[in-house]
């Protein structure tokens, strides 16, 4: 139970222009106050400063609120109204469907027309019914009588539920003004209620929730004494749901406290809405990442089947060599190794040769490399024959025509290579690097 002096103590004065009447410590009043993730209520029931009793009953068992006021003299009213109460409470829906919570206060008038008939409390006992159920961003009403659920959303209060009054009716005829009917001499006759008519039907319907609404559901005590408009100045002013339950009650009983009054105040802490939002988007964001993963998992496996599967000759040093992958780097990582070296002098091959090694040439397969391989060796060894060929003859002709022409046959012929087997792993060229273009290294 909280102190209710603690909120009155932070709560600006109930009614403008009046001396509050404290509402703590009086005897017979009750409260209920709490919260929960979601919602933040409190409540106050007081028998007023004229009735002897408090037929009033309700009920606070979130998401559910109710208020009966109940009639019938002889104390019957209060049976009534814990009768619909008891009902209410156990045969509320679990969720906010309005059918079923209005289905829920027709049972508790056929509880109270039986329990009726069976001695309890009087003969015409009989109640209203104004109940809410918020379930995040929906609210369900069910509703008979003139008691009566508000809501306040930003800053202006909206009556949601239609009172079953003899002066409702001439308001909606267009004879009384609100204000009239308020003080209108039939203004407790009640059209429709529970208690008497097996037939009698809720009013029942679902209403959007959003963060940051203020419901107010109240007894005919709150409404009767002061106006619409007094409850929304004291709805929007006060600080917490028990302080505005608190100062409303107050305001009632200032201008005279003629009857019962009851009433709950409920603050729409979350509607659920961006929590909701928050989860979508983190559901989509793990689904995008899960793909991205996906693919980029896919991407590495094709592009390591790639390398796997691929073979250049290039340049290495200034010799021909094998390699194993693809000629470039990846974040840094060189995406081939070296299989074979070998001592071809990439100098030694023709000048398109050498341009393609520089950049190197693909290979579907190492065979295919080493085929290509074996072929420069022949081609290089091919042009030495014939180089040597034409020195020979060459020298053939300078030994019959004597030697005028001052070129000897070691400067046009280069002396053939030892020529190793085409095994991995050579060993390094024992000629040493040229100094031509290809000095890089592939490896
Ligand atoms: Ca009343």
């Amino acid at each position: 139970m909280i102190n209710p002096l603690s909120h009155l103590a932070a709560e600006p004065p109930s009614a403008p222009g009046h001396d509050s009447m404290p509402v703590a410590n009086r005897a017979g009043s009750d409260t209920v106050t709490g919260s929960n993730k979601r919602l933040r209520w409190g409540s106050r029931s007081d028998v007023g400063l004229v009735r002897g009793h408090n037929e009033d009953a309700f009920l606070v068992d979130a998401p559910l609120f109710c208020v009966c006021d109940g009639m019938g003299g002889q104390a019957a009213g209060e049976v009534a109204s814990a009768i619909a109460i008891e009902t209410i409470a156990a045969h509320a829906p679990l969720h906010a469907d309005d059918t079923l919570l209005g289905a829920c206060i027709e049972a508790a008038n056929d509880a109270i027309i039986e329990r009726g008939a069976l001695g309890e409390g009087s003969p015409g006992m009989g109640c209203t019914a104004s109940a809410v159920l918020i379930e995040d961003d929906k609210m369900a009403i069910g509703h008979v009588g003139d008691s009566r659920i508000y809501l306040l959303r930003a800053g202006t209060l909206v009556r949601a539920t239609h009172d079953h009054s003899f002066v409702e009716e001439l308001v909606d005829a267009g004879e009384i003004t609100p204000e009239e009917a308020r003080v209108h001499p039939s203004r407790s006759v009640i059209t429709r209620a529970l208690g008497n008519d097996p037939e009698m039907y809720a009013d029942h319907f679902l209403l959007d929730a959003e963060t940051g609404d203020r419901i107010i559901v109240c007894s005919d005590g709150l409404s009767g004494m002061i106006t619409d408009a007094e409850i929304e100045a004291i709805a929007v002013s006060s600080a917490t749901p028990q302080g505005a339950a608190d100062n409303l009650v107050s305001a009632a009983l200032t201008e005279g406290g003629h009857d019962n009054v009851t009433v709950i105040v409920i603050d729409v802490v979350s509607d659920g809405v961006a929590e909701k939002r928050r989860r979508a988007i983190g559901r989509r964001a793990a689904i995008w990442a899960g793909a991205l993963a996906f693919i980029l998992v896919l991407l590495l496996g094709i592009g390591y089947a790639v390398v796997q599967n691929s073979w250049y000759v290039a340049d290495n040093n200034g010799t021909v060599a094998i390699y194993h992958g693809i000629n470039g780097e990846f974040l840094g990582f060189g995406l081939s190794d070296l299989t074979v070296a070998t001592n071809i002098r990439v100098s030694d091959l023709p000048e398109a040769t050498q341009q393609s090694l520089a950049a190197g040439i693909s290979m579907g397969s190492e065979e295919q490399a080493r085929e290509t391989i074996d072929s420069y060796r022949a081609q290089i060894q091919e042009a030495q024959a014939q180089a040597a060929q034409v020195a020979a003859e060459a020298q053939a002709q300078s030994g019959t025509e004597g030697a005028e022409s001052g070129v000897t046959p070691s400067d046009a012929v280069a002396s053939p290579e030892p020529e190793p087997t085409n095994t991995a792993q050579e060993p390094a060229p024992a000629q040493g690097v040229t100094d031509d273009e290809a000095g890089r290294d592939h490896g």
